[in-house]
C-alpha cells in the first residue's frame, strides 16, 4: 500500500497527524484544497526552496503556498522586514492608517497600467469580491461573466465553472454554469454568465446578447497562471467591454509579480478597468488589494457621501458611498513582508533570471518525456507552468481535459516519494531560492518516475 506515493511506516506521523486533526477539523484540513488522498502530507518546517514534514523528508517544493512565495520560505530580507517592522511600531497592528499603506500603494500605481488607486483587502477572494462590488455600482448592472476554468475565489457569484465535469457543461461556445459546491441557489446561477476562454466570437456573441445586465467580466489573464489569453483575443475582450460598458476586471492574484512587476496586462498592453492582486504581493501572508481607475475606485472613498456610520444617524439608509472594510486590510506586518518582496523583485534581472531559470526546468522535463515517448508539453508564461500530457494544442479548460489526468496523477505520487512537492495535478511555481541542484534533482526525479511507471 502506498501513501501519496510514500510507503506507510515512512508517512507514520503525517498519517498520525491527519488522524488527529479528522477529530476537530473536517476532513482533517483547513481549506479543501489541502486534501489529497489518501491523506496529505504535514509539515513541520521550511527553508528556501525546501519543505520538511514531520517524519524528517525534505522535498523541493514547486507549490510554494499556490504560488504566494516567490522569493520562497522565510527569505532572510523578508524575516527581517517583518522583524524591523514590529520592533519600530511597537505592535502588531493599528487598526488605524499609516504610512506603509500609501507606500506600497505607490508602488502598486507605478507598476500596473490599469491601477490609479488602491484599496487593500485580507485575501485574493475579498479582492475579486470588492472588484465586482465597485463594477455593479458604477454601472448599475447586476450579472457577470467569468471564463470557464477561471478560479476568483469562493463565493457565489464566482464559483461556478471552475472544474466543472464536462458532461453537465454544455456547449463549448456557450457553456452553462455548473456549481462547485453544494449550498448555492438556483438563483445565483442566473446571476453568472459562462465565456469560453481564448474564443473571441464566441466571447463576443455572448457579451452582446447580455450587455445591458452585465456589469462586469473578470478573468485570469493566465489561467490557472499556466495557460496565456492570446493576444487578438485580449486585445478584443478589452474593445468589446468598452464598447458595451461592461467593466473589465483582470484577476492577477496569480500573474501579479510573476509575469512580470506590473502582471500580465503590463506584457499584453492591456488596460483593464480593475485589477485583482494577492498572492505575491502579501510576502507570504494574507493579502489582497484592487486598484483601478480613479472614478470607479472613488466609489468606495468615504468623503462621497453619508458614509456607512454617518448613515446610521440618517433619516434615509440610503448611502452614496460602496461599503468595503476589514480589521485588518492594509495590516502594518503584512504591507512590510509584502514591500521587502517587491524590493527584491525590482532589482536588476531578479524576475529575468527566475523566468530564465523556470523556462530551463521546462526545456529539460521536456527533453526527459520525449526520452520515454510520452506525449506532453509544458504551458506557462514567467514563472509558473505546469505539465500537459497531451501533444494537443492546448487553449483553455477543455482542451486540457484531453490529457492523460491518470498518468499525471501517477507521477505526482511517485515525484513525492521521491522528494519533490507538487501538489498531484496543480501546478509548479518557482522562487528566487531554486537553485541549479534543485532543478537537476527535479529533472532526475521525472527520469525515475517515469522509468517506474511508464511500461
Ligand atoms: N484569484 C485567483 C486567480 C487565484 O488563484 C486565487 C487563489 O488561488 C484567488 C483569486 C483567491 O485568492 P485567496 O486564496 O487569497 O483568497
Amino acid at each position: 500500500m502506498v501513501t501519496g506515493g510514500l510507503t506507510d511506516s515512512a508517512v507514520k506521523g503525517s498519517s498520525e497527524a491527519y488522524e488527529r486533526a479528522c477529530q476537530v477539523l473536517p476532513g482533517g484540513v483547513t481549506a479543501n484544497i489541502k486534501y489529497f488522498a489518501p491523506h496529505p502530507i504535514v509539515m513541520k518546517r521550511a527553508c528556501g526552496s525546501k519543505l520538511f514534514d514531520v517524519d524528517g523528508h525534505a522535498y523541493i517544493d514547486y507549490m510554494l503556498c499556490y504560488g504566494a512565495l516567490i522569493t520562497g520560505h522565510g527569505h532572510p530580507r523578508v524575516l527581517q522586514a517583518i522583524t524591523d517592522q514590529m520592533k519600530e511600531i511597537g505592535t502588531t497592528v493599528f487598526g488605524t492608517p499609516h504610512e506603509l499603506e500609501a507606500e506600497l500603494a505607490e508602488k502598486l500605481t507605478d507598476f500596473y497600467p490599469g491601477v490609479d488607486m488602491v484599496r487593500f483587502t485580507n485575501s485574493g477572494l475579498e479582492a475579486t469580491l470588492l472588484a465586482i462590488r465597485i463594477a455593479k455600482a458604477f454601472t448599475g448592472k447586476e450579472k457577470i461573466a467569468k471564463f470557464e476554468g477561471h478560479y476568483h475565489g469562493g463565493y457565489n457569484q464566482v464559483l461556478f465553472s471552475v472544474h466543472p465535469d464536462l458532461n453537465r457543461a454544455g456547449e463549448s461556445d456557450h457553456p452553462t454554469p455548473v456549481p462547485e459546491s453544494t449550498g448555492m441557489s438556483a438563483h445565483d446561477r442566473t446571476q453568472t454568465v459562462i465565456l469560453p476562454f481564448n474564443n473571441l466570437e464566441a466571447t463576443e456573441r455572448l457579451l452582446r446578447r447580455h450587455a445591458d445586465e452585465l456589469a462586469a467580466v473578470i478573468l485570469e489573464p493566465v489561467q490557472g497562471g499556466f495557460i496565456p489569453a492570446e493576444l487578438d483575443f485580449i486585445h478584443g475582450l478589452r474593445k468589446v467591454t468598452e464598447e458595451l460598458n461592461i467593466v473589465l476586471i483582470f484577476d492577477e492574484v496569480k500573474t501579479g509579480f510573476r509575469v512580470s512587476l506590473g502582471g500580465a496586462q503590463k506584457v499584453y498592453g492591456v488596460k483593464p478597468d480593475l485589477t485583482a492582486l494577492g498572492k505575491v504581493l502579501g510576502g507570504g501572508f494574507p493579502i489582497g488589494a484592487v486598484g483601478g481607475k480613479k472614478e470607479m475606485m472613488q466609489m468606495t472613498d468615504p468623503r462621497r457621501g453619508r458614509d456607512i456610520l454617518s448613515a446610521v444617524h440618517s433619516e434615509s439608509d440610503e448611502t452614496d458611498v460602496l461599503f468595503h472594510s476589514g480589521t485588518y486590510n492594509g495590516h502594518p506586518i503584512v504591507l512590510a513582508a509584502g514591500l521587502a518582496t517587491i524590493r527584491i523583485l525590482e532589482e536588476k534581472g531578479t524576475l529575468d533570471d527566475l523566468s530564465a531559470k523556470t523556462e530551463r526546468l521546462r526545456r529539460m522535463l521536456e527533453e526527459v518525456y520525449l526520452r520515454y515517448g510520452v506525449p506532453m508539453q509544458t504551458l506557462g508564461w514567467g514563472s509558473i507552468f505546469n505539465i500537459v500530457l497531451t501533444n494537443r494544442p492546448v487553449k483553455n479548460y477543455r482542451d486540457m481535459h484531453q490529457d492523460n489526468q491518470a498518468l499525471r496523477k501517477a507521477l505526482d505520487y511517485e515525484l513525492l516519494r521521491l522528494g519533490i512537492y507538487v501538489k498531484p495535478l496543480n501546478r509548479y511555481s518557482m522562487s528566487t531560492a531554486h537553485v541549479e541542484a534543485d532543478i537537476e534533482r527535479t529533472v532526475e526525479a521525472h527520469e525515475s518516475a517515469l522509468k517506474k511507471i511508464v511500461p
